[in-house]
């Protein structure tokens, strides 16, 4: 009998982040200066971010970047994650499938993203600036940036999705305990957010907004850059960790997964868990099945085009080549869980072009559906988003319960459901509704694409 839980010790933790991108033959294509076309340089790059981050982000063939050891003693006290198998959840859908998930949810951030906060606050800190600005959504990566702030000493402005917001108060003063300034966007701090609210007045607002803002309150304010917790080349770097220490627990148990999925925003918890994996896919080592879920009310991946686009509503930031609906899609209000990026990871929209990954799309009473069956079986309450990937697993269990075959499936469980318990009581209650949007809705996102660069 196999353990339900495998950790790591902390002499195991990795000691260097991962680049996929250095086992990339054809590599994901550069973020492009809007004004001219042309590739964004470090100097552009360094006007918004800090200098290593940045150095991280354009460099496409270092293979590997050692951890400082400052990060490494943050990431002891909640690192390394465990790995659990799942018999409890394996037992309650009777699939011979061997189901297997890294549990990112234990810390109080409740999700991967403190992985990234970490490092950019530490980076942020090492180049001797006061503080940084960011965005946040469902509220996940604002708390996971005030954590590794208040640790690394730096200050932190967020803004915070209006919606989220007003629906989220505990979330809000989670960070604001850990010393955050929190700002509901759009707002009137920034000219940006004015310009917003006076063309979508009573907005909820949306990632894409919250992150003109958080630009602009950096680049306007002295020893301050931005920092954003998905999709960017550097966040999926970092997010290395998770499948690194994945694939070392998995080698010493002696198993090899058939499947591996996660669920995709802007694809960092996904691009991390996947790294060494995809990289010995790419080298021709292995082969793995992956496979990115989805929201079908946000379904970049599926339904998206593979487009230059801007990453914000205001279109301060560079453009970047990514499955989007476009910069002007708004995500529809009625959708609960997260992952409401109108675009994606640069270097997964790549691998999906090329056929290497897949992706399913999912409506979210389902993806609740999913979650119940999960946390009565395994105990654990998931994370909305990451309940979509636990569809999909259920999903490729049952697939498994038919043909007798007994597949081996690993999926990220990126983080807990506690602050999320909103959604849970709309689920419960039965008054969660569905909303795909219609050809017409996903025309008027991508109306907003600028012109592409000539081939
Ligand atoms: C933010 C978040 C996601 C989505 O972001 P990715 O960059 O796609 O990983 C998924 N799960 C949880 C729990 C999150 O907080």
């Amino acid at each position: 009998m196999e353990y339900y839980r495998t950790y790591l010790t902390e002499e195991e933790l990795p000691t260097h982040y991962y680049n996929l991108r250095a086992d990339m033959e054809k590599k994901p294509a550069p973020l492009l200066n809007p004004r001219t076309m042309q590739p964004m340089t470090a100097e552009e790059l360094e006007g918004v971010f800090c200098s290593e981050l940045v150095k991280q982000e354009l460099d496409n063939d270092t293979r590997f970047f050692e951890i400082p050891e400052e990060i490494r003693d943050y990431y002891k006290t909640f690192r390394p994650s465990p790995l659990v198998r799942a018999y409890n959840l394996e037992k309650a859908l009777g699939t011979p499938a061997k189901i297997y998930f890294k549990f990112e949810g234990n810390n109080t951030s409740g999700s991967h993203k403190l992985n990234s906060a970490a490092a950019q606050a530490y980076y942020a800190r090492k180049q001797g600036l006061k503080g940084v600005t960011t965005e946040t959504g469902a509220g996940q990566w604002g708390t996971a940036l005030s954590m590794a702030c208040a640790y690394f000493g730096l200050d932190c402005k967020v803004y915070m999705v209006k919606t989220s917001y007003e629906q989220k108060p505990f979330r809000r003063e989670v960070m604001r305990t850990y010393g955050a300034e929190v700002t509901a966007s759009p707002s009137d701090t920034t000219e940006v957010g004015k310009k917003i609210l006076a063309e979508f007045p009573g907005t909820g607002g949306s990632l894409g907004c919250a992150i003109s803002e958080a630009v602009e309150a950096a680049v306007t304010r002295e020893g301050y850059r931005y920092v954003l917790g998905s999709v960017l080349n550097q966040v999926l770097l970092h997010q290395s960790v998770i499948g690194l220490e994945a694939h070392k627990a998995l080698e010493k148990l002696g198993v090899t997964p058939d499947i591996i999925i996660g669920c995709t925003g802007g694809g960092s918890n996904l691009g991390g868990l996947i790294a060494p994996f995809m990289g010995e896919k790419l080298r021709g080592e292995k082969d793995y099945r992956i496979i990115g879920a989805e929201p079908a009310s946000c379904p970049s991946f599926t339904r998206g085009k593979y487009l230059y686009d801007f990453c914000d509503t205001g279109k301060v930031c560079p453009l970047a080549k990514m499955y989007t609906l476009g910069n002007g899609f708004m995500p529809s209000p009625i959708h609960a869980g997260g992952l409401r990026f109108h675009g994606m990871s640069t270097i997964l929209s790549e691998l999906y072009d090329q056929g290497l990954m897949e992706a399913v799309a999912y409506e979210q009473t389902e993806v609740f559906e999913a979650a119940e069956v999960f946390a009565r079986a395994e105990g654990i309450l998931p994370a909305p988003e990451s309940s979509h990937a636990i569809k999909a697993t259920i999903d490729e269990a049952m697939k498994c319960k038919e043909s007798g075959e007994e597949k081996v499936i690993l999926f990220g469980l990126s983080g807990t459901g506690y602050f999320d318990l909103v959604a849970y009581q709309q689920f419960n209650d039965g008054t969660m509704t569905d909303y795909i949007p219609t050809d017409e809705d996903l025309a008027k996102g991508l109306a907003f694409v600028p012109p592409q660069p000539e081939e």
